[in-house]
């Protein structure tokens, strides 16, 4: 669809209706919607589409199916809007649960291979925070296919894709996002393999670029999970929306964050302190292992602070030995080979250490149910700008995410961002382009590759990570996180400085992880703003020097905007519709 190639140092021109910047979950999704509207699409993603990072996800997609045992989308909608603190917005949560049961089923009919009960039913399974009847008790709603459900979903719907002739740019990076004048115009992308930049104009952009858990040192999320998405919206004024919650999740493995799913404790692993003690009993004694992932990043931290780790260190023991082989082989094959290979540790027979990893950012950019991006607190739209996934903020998580929520996110949300935007293209073209639209972000690689001299940004990654886990991690403090403003600052100053080593132009990842730097930066900058501000502690934001939850001052949405001398606050009422808030207990 290449319309036009200008002279020298020119981009490359593109012409579509529909562009995706991302290729995981969400991203598909919303390609295959918009294939079988036929909309002219382009599917720009940075990594081979099916490496994104929902291959990863191990544990389950919950959908009230009641194979198992009675379910109903409303149990599922409770337990969504409880979970987040009662921070989400419930007409969003109200459609995830509803829909999820048709995604599902859906997927099902493409050919997902999920596991079956006897009777052939797809199978499911507990996991933390679901439960039957408003919180009575844990029940099986996880659908999984072994610990390998998001390789599954990302085969699934990449093999749908090209079935309806999607159109795809494998290794294409987005570095800028295009719009003028109040609306969307397209994309700025730069070919990994030999440097050239392309533009893509078109009238309506997905933003699907999953998160930016590599803000901290310990993380489950990919090396390239740098909130591209979320930066690039914030650089064109765009608010990024309760970025303070982020979720650690209890089970990564030590040192490294690779993450051991908590379909081990849905399928009944233990957690065990240096006494051999289930410790959970004492933080959640109804739900023990299977409360909120917060409360149990939390109770590991309060265990080992208070010298009950292993050894006294700064772990805990995941042990699965009692569930048997048969199970561990037939559902958990995937994890159990993770500490097989990573930690040297045989399942089987001997606990594994964990500890807390940095997972997923239940923040992002804000929408309306629809994907629809929305610029401020009365719901004011973008037009043509759509986000969904993990990029995205609903809000169906609020304050923290349930397991198993996040791949449902993508299915329901991916696919209504699809049929947004077929419907917005039918009546909206894309504005004309802006002379040298690709500019700024020319000069920008440029003299990230070219200037004399510089810091290497590797330095200034890692110790925006360290700081980032310290100061902005599971426990924060007002001090801490004052401590941290100063901090990112001096890291922007010196990235402004910074020099790749690798001044080529074919597959310089060296310049991309760079720019990536940039993002991460902004996104960090949001997340630490928007945290010092909020002083109570709700869901995954938890103050230690405010413990509370405070519904009266907090029950509203954090918006960051970009602003000279650091992000400005604004806030947004939560929707609330069938369930008032009420205090927590587990
Ligand atoms: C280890 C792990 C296990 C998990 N397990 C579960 C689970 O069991 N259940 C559950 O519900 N959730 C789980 N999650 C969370 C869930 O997997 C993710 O939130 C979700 O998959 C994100 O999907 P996405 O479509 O938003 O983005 P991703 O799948 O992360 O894909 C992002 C896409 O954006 C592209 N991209 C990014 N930046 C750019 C750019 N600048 N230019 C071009 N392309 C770009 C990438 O190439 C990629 O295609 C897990 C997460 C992790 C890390």
């Amino acid at each position: 669809m290449m319309v036009s190639r200008g002279a020298t140092r020119s981009p490359v021109i593109h012409e579509f209706e529909a562009v995706i910047v991302g290729a995981g979950g969400a991203g598909l999704w919303a390609a295959l919607e918009l294939a079988r509207a036929g909309v002219r699409t382009a599917v720009l993603t940075k990594l081979y589409p099916t490496r994104s990072h929902t291959g990863a996800a191990q544990g389950g997609v919950c959908a009230a199916l009641g194979n198992l045992e009675e379910d109903h989308w409303e149990w599922h909608m409770f337990d969504t809007v409880k979970g987040g603190d009662y921070l989400v917005d419930q007409d969003g949560a109200e459609v995830l649960a509803q829909e999820a049961i048709e995604r599902v089923i859906e997927l099902e009919q493409m050919g997902l291979p999920f596991n079956r009960t006897p009777d052939g039913r797809i199978d499911q399974r507990r996991f933390g925070g679901h439960t039957r009847n408003f919180g009575e008790g844990p029940v099986r709603r996880s659908c999984f296919a072994a610990d390998r459900t998001g390789h599954m979903i990302l085969q699934t719907l990449y093999q749908q894709c090209i079935k309806h002739e999607v159109t795809f740019f494998d290794e294409y990076h987005v570095v800028d996002l295009l719009v003028d004048d109040g609306l969307t115009g397209g994309v700025v992308a730069y070919r990994i393999a030999d440097g050239e930049l392309h533009v893509f104009r078109a009238a309506a952009v997905l933003l699907a670029t999953g998160g930016n858990g590599r803000m901290f040192r310990v993380t489950s999320n990919a090396h390239t999970l740098t909130g591209d998405g979320m930066a690039l919206a914030y650089r064109r004024g765009i608010p990024l929306q309760d970025m303070e919650f982020y979720q650690f999740h209890p089970t990564g493995i030590v040192g490294l964050g690779i993450l051991l799913s908590e379909a081990a404790r849905g399928e009944g692993g233990y957690l065990l302190n240096d006494q051999g003690e289930r410790f959970m009993e004492r933080y959640a004694p109804r739900l023990m292992e299977l409360a909120p992932r917060d409360l149990v990043s939390r109770a590991i931290y309060m265990e080992t602070r208070a010298g009950r780790g292993i050894g006294g260190q700064d772990f805990v023991y995941l042990d699965v030995r009692h569930l048997g082989r048969e199970v561990i082989e037939a559902k958990l094959p995937d994890i159990t080979d993770f500490a097989r290979i990573y930690q040297g540790v045989e399942p089987l027979t001997q606990p594994v250490p964990i500890q807390p990893t940095a997972h997923y950012a239940m923040g992002g950019v804000p929408t309306d149910i629809e994907a629809r991006v929305v610029v401020d607190d009365r719901g004011t739209v973008l037009p043509g700008l759509h986000a969904a996934g993990e990029a995205a903020c609903v809000s169906v998580h609020g304050a923290n995410r349930l397991g198993t929520n996040s791949l449902v996110d993508l299915l329901v949300f991916g696919r209504r961002a699809g049929r947004s935007m077929a419907e917005y293209c039918r009546s909206a073209a894309a504005p004309e382009l802006v002379a040298n639209a690709h500019e700024p972000v020319r000069a920008e690689l440029d003299a990230l590759r070219t200037r004399g001299v510089g810091e290497n940004p590797n330095h200034i990654r890692a110790e925006l990570a360290a700081a980032m886990m310290d100061d902005c991690g599971v426990f924060r403090t007002g001090d801490g996180l004052r401590r941290l403003v100063p901090r990112i600052r001096e890291l922007k100053e010196r990235y402004e400085r910074a020099r790749v080593q690798d001044a080529g132009s074919i597959f310089n990842t060296d310049l991309l992880e760079a720019h990536e730097l940039g993002y991460l930066l902004d996104c960090a900058e949001a997340t630490v703003a928007s945290a010092l501000a909020r002083e109570e502690s709700r869901g995954a934001h938890f103050r230690e020097d405010h413990p509370e939850r405070d519904d009266g001052d907090w029950l509203k949405h954090t918006l960051a905007y970009r602003a000279e001398g650091g992000p400005r606050l604004a806030y947004k009422p939560v929707t609330i519709t069938r369930f008032e808030p009420k205090p927590r207990t587990y």
